[in-house]
């Protein structure tokens, strides 16, 4: 067969998960076939019509992790989690959630066969995530208190019981999720000037932290990239520097008041040379609706917490990326916050089915 007839099609090699990609990278037990939904290579999307909304002069990309399977980052640390727990030999795993972690856990726990059970604060977890995690087969259990009181909980029924807890206290979890690190500097070549995103349970910002360690000390990236983390103003513990009894924010990814992970962030803040800043509630939806405008990328409101970060770091001044290379993480898909994304609008208008209405109505 002549290979002129062949269509002009370039060969793609087929992704295998996290694990796989970056086997030699992924300190778990190997001793199990990976449990996959062929997580990761998420798209870095570069984002000139928002950097000039933000004032121009800068490089800025989008590391869109809404195009996790379900959803969110949090299956980069539920593929490792998960593949850990399948080979110490576990029946069922449990964790407390916001929402995207019960999801991202329900589903995983389905591919290894596991029982899962998850904890979420009652009536305040998105819907999308909710319907994530109840048509995956998890065990839903919705506790009269918030995401700490779930931790908490959790922490207690997997030492009391055989049941293994997939938490981002999990260090199984850091393991999978450095990976999205590992694939900016790929694209990019190098590690970017700064790296901007929110900070719940600071899970996230500590393996992004580590995976850019891992690159920068075996030289395949020349630098490691300044930390910009943003937590909600109303669940703001780490720049506060004190726990928050009753978090609030529309932001619930991030409505976290005594983070697992405080000190590891702290850390990774001073080394970076990067900052913390509380963004309000305001500043996140602004965020999550310009992003979705000038780019047409839509990301759940906890996800725009990064980009308000720097939105207000630009415009109050004390942040300068002049001539840098900026990535910001938007961590959840906007489809799992289908409610917030309707309230923030004007309703569609209802015109009678004649064409002049209609062209009467777009002008
Ligand atoms: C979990 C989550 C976060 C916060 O990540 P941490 O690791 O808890 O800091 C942010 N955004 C979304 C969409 C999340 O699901």
């Amino acid at each position: 067969m002549p290979s002129q007839s062949l269509p002009d099609v370039r060969p793609v090699a087929a992704w295998p998960g996290v694990i796989e990609h970056y086997r030699a990278r992924i300190h778990i037990a190997h001793t199990v076939p990976p449990v996959t939904l062929l997580e990761g290579n998420t798209p870095l999307i570069p984002a000139p019509r928002l950097a000039s909304a933000l004032g121009g002069g800068f490089e800025l990309y989008l590391k869109y992790e809404a195009a996790n399977p379900t959803g969110s980052f949090k299956d980069r640390g539920m593929t490792t989690a998960m593949t850990q727990a399948v080979a110490d030999g576990a029946q069922a795993v449990i964790c407390a959630s916001t929402g995207n972690t019960a999801a991202s856990a329900a589903a995983y726990a389905a591919r290894a066969g596991l029982k899962c059970v998850v904890l979420v604060p009652d009536g305040k977890i998105a819907a999308g995530k909710l319907a994530g995690a109840l048509s995956y087969g998890a065990q839903v259990i919705a506790i009269a208190g918030n995401f700490d009181d779930g931790l908490r909980m959790v922490r207690q029924a997997s030492e009391r019981a055989p049941i293994a807890l997939v938490n981002s206290i999990n260090p199984a979890r850091l393991q999978g999720q450095k990976t999205a690190a590992f694939e900016i500097c790929d694209v990019l070549g190098d590690a970017p000037d700064w790296l901007c995103l929110p900070v719940g349970n600071a899970g996230n910002i500590t393996s992004y932290w580590l995976g850019f360690g891992e690159y920068f000390d075996d030289g395949l990236a020349s630098i490691r990239p300044r930390l910009l983390g943003a937590q909600a103003a109303g669940a703001a513990p780490i720049v506060l520097g004190r726990i928050v009894e009753h978090p609030e924010t529309i932001a619930t990814a991030i409505r976290i008041g005594n983070p697992a992970r405080w000190r590891e962030a702290t850390t990774a803040l001073d080394e970076s040379g990067g900052r913390i800043t509380a963004v309000s509630d305001e500043e996140i939806l602004s965020a999550y609706r310009l992003v979705a405008r000038t780019e047409g990328v839509f990301c759940e409101p906890s996800s725009a917490a990064g980009l308000a970060g720097l939105a207000k770091g630009l415009r109050e001044g004390w942040l300068d990326v002049r001539r840098q290379r900026v990535v910001c993480v938007l961590t959840g898909h906007g489809l799992k916050d289908p409610e917030a994304a309707i309230k923030g609008n004007a309703p569609p208008i209802t015109i009678e089915p004649r064409i002049e209405a209609l062209l009467e109505a777009i002008g």
